[in-house]
């Protein structure tokens, strides 16, 4: 049976050229994918056009207007119309495709928007003394009139995916969208200091609302890229900054990389540029992470903002519809670069984490479950001694316990506690080190247990064992706590609000960028509210695209878990530390910590002897 057939006999089999408005509809799917794409196109457009300021501004996320106005060389009058027709640019003149020094070099941006929105295009050209102004419709062009412009051109375009019913049904909550074009706004103007830019939501008329200003920066590259930087990652990210200024087989590379203190939780911060061009670069993000290997945990992200200039011909950008991914021609050379020159800077700033791979001792120890599987070992889950309170709930209370109270891993009536003890896996604390550290001593050899990351697993676990059954029990603030994060961060939150609620999580707007919380998981305890926000935002932008919330969600828990862990540098008794290593015996994957590295070593009392040539 053929249930193909009917389908292919259903439509035509003749050969037609479809119109251009067709053409340009199809196009602007692959150019237009949101109100932020389209904001993209035309301030590449007036930074093509020399423009030294452009202001912009929205209405309901960009759905209802954009507007672009900006001072460059304007359009002459004669040639508005043409402007509007498909794959008709001033940029190239089609012969030398690797030669291109413009944002724009495929005429496709006017004719797509026309075709998807009402765009009105009014511009006067350097030199000429009247302004034009020309309208298309879903495509249709009217007549070029005159207008009124002193200089340079405004591009508005209203009622965008108007024509494309399907494409608006995909976009996003106006908030989001909005969100997106300041995401645009601020890599580009990343990418032009010496340019003025404004945005601003004109969603309610009578109450304009500036969201974004950078003021034209002067000085030479570096003073330019300082100052801009500043204005939009905040003074903190170039004060924490190594400037980076490298050439290597004429590839230059230019920017700023932050301390590996200054990480983040998510790689959110990562601004790469190749000739001024913002670009989502794989090669560049992998040589980012790799330069940054030796001081960075995984679960931390480098923060730069980093520009490569390469003679054009050695770069292809016309390998994306929104030109946002470019190839280069020697891929070793410019990652080479990267990596080299950001090493070379962390390492001269005396920053290279210490690291005791190489020293052969490492190799001794070892985590005696795989990393990545369950715990399987028999009699894990069975031993602990009745009446012993949870790891969890002993460091939530920590004060409860003084040094009076008994050892509670002892199981009652053993002959010899401490033999007793030692027969658990992970053995009887004997030691904090360095105060992240137990040492414990297990029949036949010794464990060391990183405290946080242990208690870290433990907390994640937890949180999604409630999550399963009930939902994650809450706890009200005494004091709500009003958190100011950025834009993005805000509005990220707000979208997940009723889902994060079900974590436990309450919180609701307050105003600008602020947000109240109300309400935080009762297994973190105390913690940072700011940061507990912060670092939810990002694991929530990291998961864009792929799903809902619900796809996200083990990413939240295991940001949660982060924050109600044990620090660090805290002191434990010993009561404390033996709850702790009863728990790990009882909670499955508690070997590993949320982001894959293990939660203790074990020395047998043979490599011991090994390393001091006994055996
Ligand atoms: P492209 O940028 O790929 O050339 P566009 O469709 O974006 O294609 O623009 C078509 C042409 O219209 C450009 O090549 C340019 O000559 C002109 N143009 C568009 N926007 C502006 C602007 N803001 N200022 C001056 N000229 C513009
Ligand atoms: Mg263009």
């Amino acid at each position: 049976m053929n249930i193909v057939a009917p389908y292919i006999e259903r439509t035509s089999r003749t050969i037609r050229q479809l119109d251009a408005a067709a053409a340009n509809r199809i196009a602007a799917g692959e150019v237009v994918e949101r109100p932020a794409s389209a904001v993209k196109e035309l301030v590449e457009n007036a930074l093509d056009a020399g423009a030294t300021r452009i202001d912009v501004v929205y209405a309901a996320g960009g759905k209802g207007l954009i507007r672009v106005t900006d001072n460059g060389h304007g359009i002459p009058a004669e040639q508005l119309g043409l402007a509007l027709s498909r794959h008709a640019t001033s940029k190239i003149d089609g012969h030398d495709l690797t030669n291109i020094l413009t944002f724009g070099f495929r005429g496709e941006a006017l004719p797509s928007l026309g075709a998807v929105g009402t765009l009105t295009l009014t511009s006067r050209a350097a030199g000429s003394d009247a302004a034009a102004v020309v309208r298309v419709r879903g495509g249709d062009a009217a007549p070029v009139r005159p207008a009124a412009l002193s200089e340079g051109t405004v591009v508005e375009l209203e009622g965008l995916f108007s024509a494309t019913p399907a494409r608006l049904k995909f976009l996003r909550t106006d908030r989001a969208e909005a969100q997106a074009i300041s995401d645009v706004m601020k890599r580009l103007a990343m990418s032009s200091p010496a340019v003025a830019f404004t945005l601003a939501d004109v969603s309610d008329r009578n109450n304009p609302r500036q969201v974004l200003r950078y003021d034209a920066q002067s000085g030479d590259l570096f003073d330019g890229l300082r100052g801009r930087l500043s204005a939009i990652l905040g003074p903190g990210f170039v004060e924490n900054a190594l400037q980076i200024d490298a050439e290597r087989d004429g590839v230059r590379l230019a920017g700023f990389a932050a301390l590996p203190t200054f990480s983040r939780g998510a790689a959110v911060a990562q601004y790469l540029f190749v000739n001024g061009r913002p670009v989502r670069d794989r090669l560049l993000h992998g040589a980012l992470r790799a330069a940054y290997g030796d001081v960075l945990s995984r679960d931390r992200h480098p923060v730069a903002a980093l520009f490569v200039d390469c003679p054009p011909e050695q770069v292809d950008v016309n390998v994306h519809p929104a030109k946002a991914e470019v190839r280069f021609r020697e891929s070793g050379v410019v990652r080479g670069l990267v990596v080299s020159s950001l090493k070379h800077a962390l390492a001269a700033a005396g920053h290279r984490g210490a690291t005791t791979t190489g020293t052969g001792m490492l190799g001794a120890f070892r985590p005696n479950i795989e990393p990545t599987g369950p715990i399987q070992s028999v009699g894990w889950t069975s031993r602990r001694p009745g009446g012993v309170p949870s790891a969890t709930a002993l460091l939530e209370n920590a004060e409860m316990w003084s040094a009076r109270v008994e050892q509670p891993v002892v199981t009652e009536g053993a002959q010899d506690p401490e033999k007793e003890a030692e027969s658990f896996p992970l053995g009887v604390a004997r030691a904090q080190i360095h105060q992240n550290y137990l040492v414990a001593q297990t029949d036949d050899g010794l464990v060391i247990v990183d405290q946080h990351a242990a208690h870290e697993r433990l907390v994640y676990e937890r949180l999604k064992a409630e999550r399963a059954r009930s939902g994650v029990a809450s706890q009200l603030l005494l004091i709500p706590e009003i958190v100011e994060l950025d834009s993005g961060a805000c509005c990220r939150l707000l979208d997940a609000a009723s889902d994060l609620a079900e974590l436990g999580l309450v919180f609701e707007p307050f105003g600008g960028n602020a947000l109240c919380l109300r309400e935080t998981p009762a297994i973190l305890g105390e913690v940072d509210g700011r940061a507990l926000l912060a670092d939810i935002a990002d694991a929530l932008e990291e998961g864009t695209g792929q799903g809902g919330l619900a796809a996200r969600i083990d990413a939240v828990l295991s940001r949660m878990a982060c924050h109600g862990s044990v620090r660090s540098g805290r002191r434990m008794s010993g009561p404390e530390m033996n709850a702790l290593l009863r728990e790990m015996e009882a909670t499955p994957l508690s070997g590993q910590c949320n982001h894959g590295r293990p939660t203790y070593v074990e020395l047998k009392l043979t490599d011991i002897e090994r390393l001091f040539g006994r055996r």
